[in-house]
């Protein structure tokens, strides 16, 4: 999980749910700390103007939206906040698998054979998914819905059993992103064999996308858009410095902070096993699964970080090398120049790993 230093900031200043939500937080009061020390230091500007934040709820997660009001536009910031909130709530409608109405569930209710109609939106987020899928050999692939549902991850209610292995056989023969046609000039989809789909590894990324290409097109100068650990940032902060970025370490008992990134004008996303899992007789089974075997991911890569363009494909770029696991990962970010951080837990404890695209990126060897 990453978390913009500023946001631990502001759960400093919020009302009670925020001292609720502190409480949840208790390591990264240092953060606060963190931030403080940083703001010790002669800003680059004096008495810069004061950012306006946004939060609410969406996709069974939160969302943070800090931003400098655009100088001209007949928008009030209160305008500009609904506005983010109907785009975060549109994609949660149109793609939730929470949701028995979203076209995502009423698809997952077709037959095989019988085409779909759906949105732009929910069109464009499966196109880049089966991009991925076949770029990654199909280690990301949304067909997986129904092994994370019988995992426990999914909508149903919490199992935190291992599945006997003639049902999660009879699970697996459904996945497939090939068996998935889509029709793009007609705007639909249409099951070339049983499958569902799931969203759950790229749509709060494209959430983001959604409001930062909202706020591009009204000229807000900066801004930081945060959905569920996804981000994605514009310009330098009001005081003339990057938005700051902490990777956390993939410690499942407490939070503490891996390393900072400075990350402006991009989007990045993390993927691990320390937050949603269960473990049973002493095994952990998260909730990314490897579509091949059917089973959660077992390998010791515990946290991918990836930066990139845009939200919704560093979102699933990070489910993918979560999959894939350090050395195949490695090797694809080598090969298509992706910034990647990847923190492999070792004997000696968590080890950092940053491919050449990372370093150069951030211009830090962490
Ligand atoms: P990521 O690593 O980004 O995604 C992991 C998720 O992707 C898994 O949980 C699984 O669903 C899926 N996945 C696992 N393996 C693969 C694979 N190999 N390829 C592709 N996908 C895979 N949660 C709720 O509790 N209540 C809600 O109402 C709710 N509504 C949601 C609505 C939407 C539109 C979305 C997108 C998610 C919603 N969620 C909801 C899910 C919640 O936000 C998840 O925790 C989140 O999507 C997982 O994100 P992550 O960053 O933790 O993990």
């Amino acid at each position: 999980m990453i978390l913009a230093v500023n946001h631990v900031f502001r759960r400093c200043t919020m009302t009670l749910r925020a001292m609720v939500q502190l409480f949840r937080f208790i390591p990264f009061v240092f953060f606060c700390a963190l931030f403080l020390q940083g703001c010790g230091k002669e800003p680059a500007v004096k008495n810069p103007p004061k950012l306006h934040t946004y939060t609410g709820q969406v996709m069974g997660t939160w969302y943070s939206v800090k931003y400098l009001p655009p100088t001209v536009s007949d928008m009030s910031p209160e305008d500009i906040d609904s506005q983010i909130h109907s785009r975060l709530s549109r994609v949660d409608q149109l793609m939730s698998t929470y949701k028995p109405e979203s076209e995502v569930s009423r698809f997952n209710a077709t037959l095989p054979g019988e085409w779909f109609e759906v949105s732009v939106e929910t069109l464009e987020v499966i196109s880049l998914a089966q991009s991925i899928s076949e770029k990654t050999a199909g280690a990301f692939d949304i067909s997986v819905a129904r092994l994370v549902n019988l995992w426990g991850f999914g909508p149903d209610p919490r199992t935190a059993q291992v599945p006997d292995e003639d049902h999660l056989f009879a699970v697996l023969i459904e996945v497939g992103y090939e068996k998935l046609e889509l029709h793009d000039s007609e705007l639909k989809l249409r099951k070339k064999t049983p499958l569902h789909i799931d969203l759950s590894a790229i749509a709060k990324g494209y959430g983001v996308d959604q409001v930062a290409d909202f706020l591009d097109e009204i000229s807000v100068p900066t801004y930081m858009v945060e959905v569920g650990g996804e981000i994605r940032t514009r310009g330098l902060k009001p005081n003339g410095k990057p938005w700051r970025i902490a990777i956390e370490s993939p410690n499942t008992n407490q939070r503490d902070v891996h390393s900072i990134i400075d990350i402006t004008d991009r989007a990045v996303a993390t993927s691990g096993d320390y937050r949603n899992y269960f473990e049973k007789d002493g095994q952990r089974f998260s909730h990314t699964i490897d579509p091949k075997t059917g089973y959660p991911i077992t390998h010791n890569l515990a946290s991918v970080t990836v930066i990139g363009e845009t939200a919704a494909e560093v979102d699933a770029l990070a489910t993918a090398f979560s999959v894939l696991g350090l050395d195949q990962a490695m090797r694809y970010a080598k090969a298509y120049n992706i910034a990647a951080y990847f923190i492999v837990k070792e004997p000696e404890g968590f080890i950092g790993k940053a491919s050449d695209a990372f370093t150069e990126m951030t211009r830090k060897k962490l």
